[in-house]
């Protein structure tokens, strides 16, 4: 039962959201490959980049789906600590070697959906993935964790499906530690003149079709698009931002605004 027009547009939407996602969660890795020709491993690793991922760092990454930047976020803290210890070996230090697969940071993914969680639990294990790794399911708006637990937050492509962004960013904040960091990697607003207008024929004629052909579902890549126009543009996410009690918001372009990556500090 409904209680208010609120009350059903909430969960009109979460609903909404869940169905497009049970049903594309086997197919979503190779339909990312294929929409974004590959491109979005470039902004997902400039996500990384940005993070700077280090040893014994926690990360939050909501709406973590399939793994993506959870996997990422481990390999590099890993690399980072391997090559840490390599350096104090060769300066005549004593460096035990981890046992293999010790993450040495931990990554606890949180998705709304059970299908998106469960496909990025198999990856893990398929990769030998043993550590480093919880899997939680809950929604970005009333995260289920402690407050000041995380080092960063990351949500990929997943802010634009959040019913109410302002709740989102104010739980990002609250689970952050004092000094902890926010990222959001999303589609935007295109800035390049012409650019715009092959990106609307893109999204609104090509991509529905690649849907209806690959996932066998036009609607959720409908869904999609219009999701992407909706979403608040670069300016505006970063006040939502500073709204929430974020600090030192800002962003920086990816392919031409394409995608987005924003950044903002809990002090
Ligand atoms: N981060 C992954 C990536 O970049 O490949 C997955 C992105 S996928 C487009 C969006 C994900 O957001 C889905 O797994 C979906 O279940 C999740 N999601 C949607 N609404 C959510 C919410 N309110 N809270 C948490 N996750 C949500």
């Amino acid at each position: 039962t409904h209680f208010g027009f609120r009350t059903v547009r909430t969960e009109e939407k979460q609903g909404l959201v869940r169905d497009v996602f049970d049903s594309v969660a086997a197919r979503y890795d190779l339909m990312n490959d294929l929409m974004s020709g590959g491109v979005h491993r470039i902004w997902k690793n400039a996500l990384i980049d940005w993070v700077n991922p280090q040893p014994g760092q926690a990360l939050l990454d909501v709406a973590g789906g399939t793994g993506d930047i959870a996997f990422r976020f481990l390999d590099r803290a890993r690399h980072i600590g391997a090559v840490r210890r390599a350096e104090r070996r060769d300066m005549g230090e004593d460096v035990d070697e981890p046992p293999p697969n010790t993450a040495e940071a931990a990554v606890t993914v949180c998705d709304i959906n059970v299908e998106m969680l469960k496909v990025g639990r198999d990856r893990a294990t398929d990769q030998g993935r043993l550590s480093g790794l919880t899997w939680a399911c809950g929604n970005a708006e009333s995260l289920p964790f402690p407050d000041r637990t995380f080092d960063h937050y990351t949500i990929a492509f997943g802010l634009r499906n959040v019913t109410n962004i302002d709740l989102a960013l104010a739980e990002a904040r609250r689970v952050l530690k004092p000094g902890g960091r926010f990222f959001c990697l999303e589609f935007s607003k295109v800035v390049v003149p012409g650019l715009d207008a092959a990106y609307d024929l893109y999204s609104f004629k090509v991509l529905p079709r690649m849907g209806q052909i690959v996932a066998r579902n036009r609607e959720a890549y409908q869904y999609l698009a219009e999701s992407i126009r909706k979403f608040p543009p670069q300016d505006r996410l970063v006040e939502m931002m500073e709204e929430a009690g974020l600090r030192q918001s800002k962003y920086r372009n990816l392919s031409g605004g394409i995608a987005c990556i924003h950044s903002g500090w809990r002090i």
